[in-house]
């Protein structure tokens, strides 16, 4: 009995000692295997890379990352307000006004390897030196730059004593089609049918100030009815007030509790 159980013994010692050295070995450089796990390249647009990133600057000013792509919406501020980002790969502007169009901070900015897509009226007031990176898009058109597909989307006032402010047809909202998500920046607009008409947006950038734009209850409204998956309000500071982003998110989630309001901190330098 007494010689079973350490026959018994030695053979399970002799099994944990084969176990043991069947473990393989640490991988050397000269191993096929590592060699190719240092070659083979990393996969594009896996979830990671393929994530968006929305970094809020300041009212309308925004850097949109995706896929190793950087993005700045309506780049205004000066260089100093971009430290610690990444240099822009496309810029996009939507109308003329000093909130939107700086062309000091474009200057000031390390804008060499961006394309620059505005509106005509913006093309305009751009100067030579940046002609070769415009690509000019007007209400309607699109533009496919890096996989990302943009849209021009019109963006104008519709209260008559506001259609001063943003004549249709001068500007531009974008629709940003990229890695199967679907952006929308409002630029200045009130609730047009086109925006009203908008398909499968993901993520909405909604403008909301008096008397420049719209009514909060106006966007919440042409919210409703295109049915983002998230809003995103953005450029609510008004003359003289700021625009009351509890009271959208409140009348969003009344008419559809599916839709996300998601609220960044656009005045970094305000209280509200
Ligand atoms: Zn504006």
């Amino acid at each position: 009995m007494k010689k079973l159980f350490f026959a018994l013994l030695s053979c399970c010692f002799a099994f944990l000692g084969c176990k043991e050295k069947t473990k393989p070995s640490p991988l050397k450089d000269s191993d096929p295997l590592h060699a190719m796990e240092k070659t083979t390249p990393p996969t594009p647009n896996n979830e990671q890379d393929s994530e968006v990133k929305v970094i809020p600057i300041s009212h309308a000013t925004a850097v949109v990352e995706w896929n190793n792509i950087t993005i700045y919406i309506d780049p205004v501020g000066g260089a100093k307000v971009f430290e610690g980002q990444k240099i822009p790969d496309l810029i996009l502007i939507t109308d003329i006004h000093g909130d939107h169009l700086s062309v000091e901070t474009l200057q000031e900015l390390d804008t060499k390897k961006a394309k620059i897509i505005v509106p005509q009226a913006v093309a305009d007031k751009i100067p030579e030196e940046f002609t070769p990176q415009i690509d000019v898009l007007n209400n309607g058109d699109s533009k496919e730059r890096y996989e990302i597909n943009i849209e021009a989307i019109p963006m104008y006032n519709l209260r008559e004593e506001a259609k001063k402010f943003h004549e249709k047809g001068r500007g531009n909202g974008y629709v940003l089609n990229m890695g199967g998500q679907r952006l929308y920046f409002s630029g200045d607009t009130e609730d047009i049918p086109e925006m009203r008409s908008l398909k499968n947006i993901d993520k909405a950038f909604i403008c909301m100030n008096l008397p420049y734009t719209m009514t909060v209850e106006s966007a919440a409204n042409a919210v409703l009815e295109f049915q983002p998956k998230q809003v995103y309000p953005y450029h609510y500071r008004g003359n003289p007030d700021v625009s009351d982003v509890t009271k959208f998110k409140r009348l969003v989630h009344k008419g559809n509790p599916n839709i996300k309001v998601v609220q960044l901190d656009w005045y970094p330098e305000d209280d509200f």
